[in-house]
């Protein structure tokens, strides 16, 4: 299978951190950033790293973003530089972007640009990091949707040796066990209901705000 190519546009925090990730993965990175400092430090490590300015259309077209997959717009300060630069890559034809926003409204004019897909690091970040301090058993916190979310929840003591079925969670919480994870790590995908909990397990939950915060609270008390 074709190896897969990326092009990341800003080389701060958060497209560094996207680079560096993506090269340990295995694939191909090209990187760009009008700033020579951020060139220097990506060089060792970028075969294709180059300084320019993205919001200059026929710049873009020269370096050959248009053979590349996907496109990660990783610049937050400068709305007008995110949004021209999206525009741009829209323009170019690229198939799949991805765009960093830093408010509801930039999101909103990314989308009117054609991101394909956008996300808020500093907002997820925050959200996730105000669950895990105000949660005693909470280790993660994803939210799948304004509802729903994705969280990992450590087992109490008042779950242990109970089965999926008899903890209730889904019946009285309406939150789904979607996977478990014990503690000599082993995984449980899918887990039946007569499989068993253990105090430390980590559960893999899906389900709405609501219901979450109310199980939560449960094994909090
Ligand atoms: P981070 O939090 O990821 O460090 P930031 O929000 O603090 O980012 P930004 O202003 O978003 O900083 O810039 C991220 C990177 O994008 C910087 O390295 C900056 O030089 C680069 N950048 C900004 N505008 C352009 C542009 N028009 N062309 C190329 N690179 C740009």
């Amino acid at each position: 299978m074709k190896k897969k190519h990326f092009v990341v546009i800003g080389l701060g925090r958060f497209g560094g951190s996207v680079t560096k990730t993506l090269l340990s993965l295995g694939f191909e990175v090209m990187g760009i950033d009008q700033d020579e400092r951020r060139v220097s430090e990506f060089a060792s490590i970028l075969p294709h790293v180059f300084q320019a300015d993205s919001t200059d259309d026929s710049v873009m077209r020269k370096l050959g973003v248009k053979n590349m997959d996907h496109a990660i717009v990783a610049i937050g300060g400068d709305l007008q530089a995110s949004i021209l630069t999206t525009l741009i890559l829209k323009d170019i034809g690229l198939k799949h972007i991805t765009a960093k926003a830093t408010s509801d409204y930039h999101q909103r004019v990314l989308e009117g640009v054609g991101a394909d897909h956008i996300v808020h690091p500093e907002r997820d970040t925050g959200i996730r990091v105000a669950h895990r301090i105000t949660s005693q058993n909470m280790v993660e916190y994803l939210e799948l949707s304004p509802e729903h979310s994705l969280v990992e929840i450590i087992a109490p003591q008042r779950l242990n040796g109970k089965s999926l079925v008899q903890s209730n969670i889904r019946a009285k919480f309406g939150c789904n066990v979607m996977a478990i994870r014990r503690a000599n790590n082993e995984l449980v995908v899918s887990p039946h209901a007569n499989d068993m909990i253990y105090t430390g397990d980590l559960l893999v939950i899906i389900g709405n705000n609501r219901d979450i915060n109310r199980f939560e609270k449960f094994i909090g008390e």
